[in-house]
């Protein structure tokens, strides 16, 4: 069971300030997140919540304790390292939907490509079809302010998946949208979660929680409750094998190489 582990928070605490003005966001926080979970994080306004999510994210860091992502220890790798794995690994949603007013919507969904070393065109093709799913796809030359919100919020989705990521993070995605459109919402999230993708989210609206496997609540910076509401065994599963990059390939077919390369290769290289 211990592969499915996806995330270990280990003693995290985050503290702001010093002497007379120390306070704690997150104080000796302990959290074991499994491939599948869909956790949702409840708890008042100032626990943490947001601080504990950018963490997770790698938007920020903790003034002490241990982040353990895929079995690596994150917490304190340099911040170009945490800006490629944030790239790679974790799409972010956010309540007021974050997008770039004066980028059509398909450039602001292509957004996160720019690391991925695909071609301009590339991106954008991609950027379409995540906003298809969606069913954007005739809307991609819109400005932001031109879709309602929970429109907006839907072009945020398409952004924070278009990478493919492991992770979706989801600080109150619904707080600024009517019901509707956050049932809407809520059922895109759902549909990513049963694909097999792990989602940690921030709500408010104790109703939501129909739709996570766990719920936590949090206070003062810890954990004051921790529910699972879904057994390990019965999380989704990845139903879709996940395409490669070609360099990732490469990496996976090399073989190690045997003692006489390692020596010829050194003698060729005194030899120059
Ligand atoms: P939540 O999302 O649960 O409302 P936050 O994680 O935003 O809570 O904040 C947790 C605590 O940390 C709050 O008391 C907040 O005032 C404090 N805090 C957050 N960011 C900063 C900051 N940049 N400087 C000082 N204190 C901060
Ligand atoms: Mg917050």
């Amino acid at each position: 069971m211990s592969e499915n582990i996806l995330i270990e928070l280990k003693g995290l605490t985050k503290r702001y300030g010093y002497g007379d003005t120390e306070s704690f966001a997150l104080k000796d926080f302990d959290l074991t997140i499994k491939r599948g979970e869909f956790i949702m994080i409840m708890g008042p306004s100032g626990c943490g919540k947001t601080t504990l999510l950018n963490i997770i994210g790698l938007l920020d860091r903790a003034t002490k304790g241990e982040y353990i992502l895929n079995g690596e220890n994150v917490a304190s790798i340099s911040s170009r390292r945490q800006s490629r794995l944030r790239a790679k690994k974790i799409g972010f949603i956010f309540q007021n939907f974050n997008l770039i007013e004066d980028l059509p919507i398909l450039e602001n969904v292509a957004l996160p490509l720019i690391y991925s070393g695909y071609s301009k065109t590339a991106r954008l093709k991609n950027a379409s079809s995540a906003l298809k799913r969606f069913h954007l796809q005739e809307r991609e030359y819109y400005l932001p302010y031109q879709l309602s919100g929970g429109q907006q919020q839907r072009v945020a989705i398409a952004r924070a998946i278009v990478s493919d990521p492991e992770i979706i993070l989801a600080d109150e995605p619904t707080g600024n949208l009517d019901s509707r459109s956050s049932h809407v919402v809520m059922e895109e999230l759902k549909a990513i979660h049963e694909e097999g993708n792990t989602i940690i989210m921030v709500t408010h609206n104790p109703a939501l929680t129909v739709y996570a496997t766990r719920v936590i609540n949090m206070l003062d910076g810890q954990i004051d409750t921790d529910v699972k509401t879904v057994a390990d065994q019965n999380l989704p599963q990845p139903i879709s094998v996940k395409i490669k990059k070609k360099k990732d390939n490469f990496a996976a077919l090399e073989l190690p190489e045997s003692k006489e390369s390692r020596k010829s290769r050194r003698k060729n290289r005194r030899k120059k």
